[in-house]
């Protein structure tokens, strides 16, 4: 089995078809969770009894448990258990934990967030782009979705307060965005000291 992360699944803009062949029955599933209470965020509802289809790594659709009928899916029954999507944790520092991405990973996805968006200005303050794009490669290994904001204040003062080992310039930060789709945005942005 391959690796799972999240450039194992395929964009939804190539895969939309699929989709809709599997939710209206022209295809079969890769899986069916059935048996479950669904958390519904658009109602704030517990939806309860309901099946999920699964067709390359996304759901194609939410049933009523024992809607399938079919054989060849591999069926999961979580016995009344809750279904509630991933939390997304928007800003946050992996290097303050004290681990990589992928152990950071395993945390994040055992407490239900499956999706972070980084500002790894630690690693920039001390190894410059380098850092930063070592944690990227990284945190592509990991099955959590890891975005990047990009260090904006590297180093945060000047070299009359502290003795920086990044740099990071406009010019810098440009090439980050360039080179790695995961950068989404600019990280947060200190206020110069005087
Ligand atoms: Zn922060």
């Amino acid at each position: 089995m391959s690796k799972l992360t999240r450039f194992s699944v395929a964009p939804l803009s190539d895969m939309t078809r699929q989709l809709a062949d599997v939710a209206s029955g022209r295809s079969a599933p890769d899986l069916v969770i059935t048996g479950a209470r669904v958390l519904s965020t658009y109602s704030e509802r517990m939806l309860d009894d309901r099946e999920i289809w699964i067709s390359g790594g996304r759901i194609a659709a939410m049933k009523p448990a024992g809607s399938y009928l079919g054989k060849a899916a591999s069926f999961y029954d979580v016995k009344g258990g809750i279904i509630a999507p991933g939390l997304v944790d928007p800003h946050l520092h992996i290097e303050s934990s004290m681990v990589t991405a992928c152990a950071y990973a395993e945390a994040a996805l055992l407490n239900g967030t499956t999706t972070i968006f980084c500002d790894s200005h630690e690693i920039g303050n001390v190894m410059d782009v380098a850092g930063v794009e070592a944690m990227l490669e990284d945190a592509r290994q990991a099955p959590l979705s890891i975005f990047l904001t990009v260090p904006s204040t590297v180093p945060a003062t000047g070299p009359e307060m502290e003795t920086a080992g990044g740099d990071l310039t406009p010019e810098k930060i440009a090439r980050i965005f360039d080179k790695w789709p995961e950068a989404v945005a600019l990280g947060e942005k200190w206020t110069s000291f005087p």
